[in-house]
């Protein structure tokens, strides 16, 4: 039966802008999820908004009746967080932004406005049409939407800056059903504050993007043995201290278990995003130079970013497995990197038993060339006041059943703190903790720093006094509350 809540949106948005259980795009929407844990929250209804003002409507509607008749609800983009009820309301009504997908090159090129139902890849194809590129996500499917305001790791990162710091301006829908614009000159306080705030200012519309002229990437997955993790650390640590940070560079570096296979491996993605043609980027000579698992090891590609990101969805199909993220911070030098994968490999007697397993650690580059660049005080995140290089761990393990999950979260949640733990004792420890790849359990927004909690929460009392994207909004990354 449809409740007053639905009913009143089917009244405002029309029949086919609202999905109901057990219709077509009702599951339709459910499938679009990435992870299977998202995929099985079930609404009262998805509506699907294709214009601002359809948004505005919405939560109009939604925040006006009576508490008693009201739903909690959600806000959907790119569907990649993994958790459920991040960006899906149990029983409630789930905003799906797919339909904000619009993608228009400003008049000058210097700029691209993006809706934020829009998906990465879709972004890069339409800009390498005119040899340009904006610094976003790695792989297709990845929305816009969360991606921007939650940080933003993309390959260009190191060259350009943070993704939410490439946003010169945001159209947000508040709570009282406004619509209004943030960029350095209005409302500043709130481009600041969803520079990492996520969803608990309103609805995010539409981003301007700052624009660059992009080539050809080259790219390669290198597997070594796990006899070579002394020289993995002592070569890791030494090229990503940030005086010899390449701006060029994007080196992820990690381990693999993987059950299917019986393999454990270390793995290295290396991207270069100028390379010179036919040359091989000096900077990562001495990892190449280590012996590899030459049966796994791929060989090097160049090619453009549309098709990097459409490529990567093979490694991870959505919801071909059960998936989860968590994450941590630490200074990268060769002792925390060798810490790391005594942690990664200390951990491994708690998944082993687990069907399908994939158990992946891996260390993100967070050099100051990332965190500083592009206006870093213009961000939420408390990076700025730190400095030289940074690196953001993350476990991000795939498996089969749903039996397992408590294992899997536990193993991870044991794994964050032990590396935590020997970061500490190494003087490597960090407190930020990246929003986009936190688990529900991280308190990601005390991890921005005491002055700018307290920046956030007046935002809040600005924008949302009756605190509708924090108690009505229940899924995603909370702004603590005052006294806490
Ligand atoms: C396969 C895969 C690849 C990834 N690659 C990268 C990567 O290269 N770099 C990186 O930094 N991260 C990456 N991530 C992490 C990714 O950034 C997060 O999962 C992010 O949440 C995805 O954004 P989304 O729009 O798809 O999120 P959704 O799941 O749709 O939304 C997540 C949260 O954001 C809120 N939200 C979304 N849109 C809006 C909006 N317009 N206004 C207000 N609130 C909103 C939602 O309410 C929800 O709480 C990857 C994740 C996966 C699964």
């Amino acid at each position: 039966m449809v409740d007053k809540t639905v009913e009143a949106l089917i009244a405002i948005l029309g029949v086919e802008k609202v999905f109901l259980p057990g219709g077509a795009q009702y599951n339709a929407s459910l499938s679009s999820y990435f992870s299977p844990q998202a995929a099985a929250v079930h609404p009262a209804c998805f509506v699907a908004p294709q214009s601002v003002a359809d948004v505005s409507a919405v939560i109009t509607s939604l925040t006006s009746r009576n508490s008693h008749e009201s739903h909690d609800f959600a806000v959907r983009a790119g569907g990649h967080t993994w958790f459920s009820d991040a960006n899906s309301a149990p029983g409630g009504v789930t905003i799906d932004l797919r339909g904000l997908n619009s993608i228009k090159l400003s008049a000058d090129k210097s700029t691209v406005s993006v809706g934020s139902g829009a998906t990465w890849d879709a972004v890069y194809s339409q800009l390498e049409r005119e040899g340009l590129s904006v610094a976003g996500g790695r792989v297709a499917g990845v929305g816009v939407g969360d991606l921007a305001l939650g940080g933003g790791i993309s390959y260009f990162g190191p060259r350009e800056g943070l993704t939410c710091n490439q946003v010169t301006s945001f159209e947000v829908v508040l709570a009282n059903g406004s619509v209004v614009v943030a960029d350095e000159k209005q409302n500043a306080d709130l481009w600041w504050g969803l520079r990492g705030g996520s969803n608990n200012f309103g609805i995010v519309t539409r981003f301007s993007l700052r624009t660059f002229e992009q080539g050809l990437l080259w790219s390669i997955l290198t597997l070594n043995p796990l006899t070579e993790v002394d020289n993995q650390a002592r070569i890791y640590g030494e090229i990503m201290a940030a005086d010899n940070y390449d701006v060029n560079a994007s080196f992820l570096t990690g381990w693999v278990f993987a059950s299917q296979h019986g393999v454990s491996a270390t793995l290295n993605q290396l991207i270069y995003t100028r390379p010179a043609e036919g040359e091989t980027p000096a900077f990562y000579k001495p990892i190449l130079e280590l012996p590899a698992v030459s049966s796994m090891s791929a060989t090097a590609t160049v090619a453009n970013m549309s098709t990097i990101a459409q490529n990567a969805v093979a490694l991870q199909k959505p919801q071909a497995a059960r998936y989860m993220t968590a994450t941590t911070t630490f200074v990268p030098t060769e002792d925390m990197i060798r810490a790391t994968y005594e942690a990664f490999s200390a951990s491994l007697s708690l998944v082993q038993g687990v069907a399908g397993i994939m158990w992946a650690v891996s260390i993100e580059p967070l050099p100051p060339q990332i965190y500083k660049r592009s206006g870093a005080d213009n961000n939420a995140l408390g990076l700025s006041e730190h400095h030289g290089s940074l690196a953001i761990g993350l476990v991000s393990p795939s498996w089969s059943d749903a039996g397992d999950d408590e294992v899997v979260y536990g193993a991870a949640r044991s794994l964050m703190a032990d590396i935590e733990n020997r970061a500490k004792k190494l003087g490597a420890y960090n407190r930020y903790i990246y929003l986009d790849y936190a688990a529900p359990w991280q308190e990601v927004i005390k991890g921005y720093g005491e002055q700018n909690v307290k920046k956030l929460q007046e935002l809040r009392k600005r924008v949302d006094p009756g605190k509708v994207f924090t108690n009505m909004v229940k899924g995603g990354f909370k702004i603590p509350e005052e006294g806490h």
